[in-house]
């Protein structure tokens, strides 16, 4: 029985985290035991395989609807279950739950057509999307776009520029934000609106490619005069305009996924530092009975547990119907920046063993550095809890 105390807030999901863990076990690890020892990032179609079957079996994007493709279950378990993928220590097992190429929230807000063609596919994890938001000179001032989009009479032309976009080289359909011309020398002065385009449309290209430091390769995205019917628009009608408050509101699951994948990733380090704390020796005792080499695996224990019960608390409340975007910026804020040092502490546990290629550590110091700054930097989270505070 886990004594610890989120253990407590983890009751009512037990059996499904434990059938999850028996997959990955069972079905993940002997393949992921196939990946060359160097391989950052699985191959696309092993990634895509992990994801149909993981949807088969109903763990992956499992908070959608039963008559979506999902399994309906509570958000509280999404996030024991990205947590339970973060703890195993197996490569694929990120790849079983939606992320950023799965459903995007935005699509939920999509017309009975959008979600059918476009929604269902992302849920039963049978196609593959790419989000672009971020421009040249826009990236935690994500609305200050200049990216258009010119209403032509029966649709719109998009043109512009995105950047550092994740998985558009095996993405199926992009979710496109753009500025807002409602046409006739208008200028674009009507806010921000999101469409759904599929990857081979005209005009739209992947431009440069930018290598990440954990091997996750991430796009430039240009769009030429993409011309788009007027249902590209996420939402009909009714979204012109209205993508920024669309976003606002699926940005609150997103950070407190990420967060639970940060304390999962935290809880694996942790558990190879104590392991390797407890063999290795050196002056002729065990490294883990030296007080510096506790420090480093107790503050860490201490970190991890208080942000995972954070975490846990949110995802409750959103359960609860409450989803407080200063409540997901206080768990993803604590967690991704436990994570990094987790990692960063256990690195350095395991001396030099730990920082050699091919050890789990060497590639969790790099995977994990991205966490505090996607979905929204640190300094960004603490400007909306300030905020929330009556501070900004
Ligand atoms: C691995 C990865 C995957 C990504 N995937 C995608 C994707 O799929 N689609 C997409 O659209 N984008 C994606 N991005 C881009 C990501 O959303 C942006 O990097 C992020 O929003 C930050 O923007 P920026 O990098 O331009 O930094 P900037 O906004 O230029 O920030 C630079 C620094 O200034 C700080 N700063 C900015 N404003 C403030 C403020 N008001 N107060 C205090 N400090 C501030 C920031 O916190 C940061 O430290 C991805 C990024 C990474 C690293």
């Amino acid at each position: 029985m886990n004594s610890a105390p989120s253990a407590v807030l983890e009751d009512g999901h037990r059996e499904l985290v434990d059938a999850f863990e028996s997959f990955v076990r069972r079905e993940l690890v002997p393949l992921a035991a196939e990946l060359p020892e160097t391989a950052d990032q699985p191959p696309a179609d092993l990634r895509a395989y992990v994801r149909k079957r993981s949807a088969a079996l109903g763990f992956y994007a499992g908070d959608y609807p039963e008559e979506l493709g999902g399994s309906g279950m509570p958000f509280t378990a999404v996030v024991l279950l990205h947590h339970a993928a973060g703890r195993s220590g197996c490569a694929l097992a990120p790849y079983a739950l939606a992320g950023s190429d799965g459903p995007s929230p935005l699509l939920r807000h999509g017309t009975p057509e959008q979600i059918e063609r476009y929604l269902v596919p992302l849920v039963r994890g049978e196609s593959a999307r790419c989000l672009a938001l971020t421009e040249p000179h826009a990236g935690s001032d994500a609305f200050r776009l200049t990216t258009t989009a010119v209403r032509t009479g029966d649709g719109w032309r998009i043109s512009g520029r995105k950047t550092f976009v994740s998985n558009a080289d095996r993405a199926d359909i992009a979710l496109v934000v753009a500025a807002t011309d409602l046409g006739e020398g208008a200028g674009p002065t009507g806010g921000a609106t999101a469409f759904v385009i599929p990857m081979d449309q005209p005009g739209l290209r992947i431009g440069q490619r930018y290598e990440g430091m954990s091997g996750e390769p991430l796009f430039e995205l240009m769009l030429d005069g993409v011309t788009v019917p007027a249902d590209a628009v996420i939402g009909g009608e009714e979204g012109v305009g209205a993508a920024t408050a669309l976003a606002i509101d699926s940005l609150s699951r997103g950070r407190l996924v990420v967060a639970a994948m940060c304390n999962g990733v935290a809880e694996y380090a942790l558990r190879l530092g104590v392991e390797y704390a407890r063999e290795r020796e050196a002056f002729g005792a065990r490294i883990g009975t030296y007080q510096h080499v506790q420090e480093h695996l107790v503050a860490t224990r201490a970190e991890v547990e208080a942000a995972k019960l954070l975490t846990l608390a949110c995802a409750r409340l959103v359960d609860a119907g409450t989803e407080a975007p200063e409540n997901a910026a206080l768990a993803k804020l604590t967690a991704s920046e436990t994570a990094v040092r987790a990692v960063d502490r256990s690195l350095q546990v395991h001396g030099a063993t730990g920082w050699v290629r091919g050890h789990p550590l060497e590639f969790l110091y790099r995977y994990v550095r991205m966490m505090t700054i996607i979905e929204g930097t640190s300094e960004v989270q603490k400007v909306i809890i300030a905020k929330a505070m009556g501070l900004g």
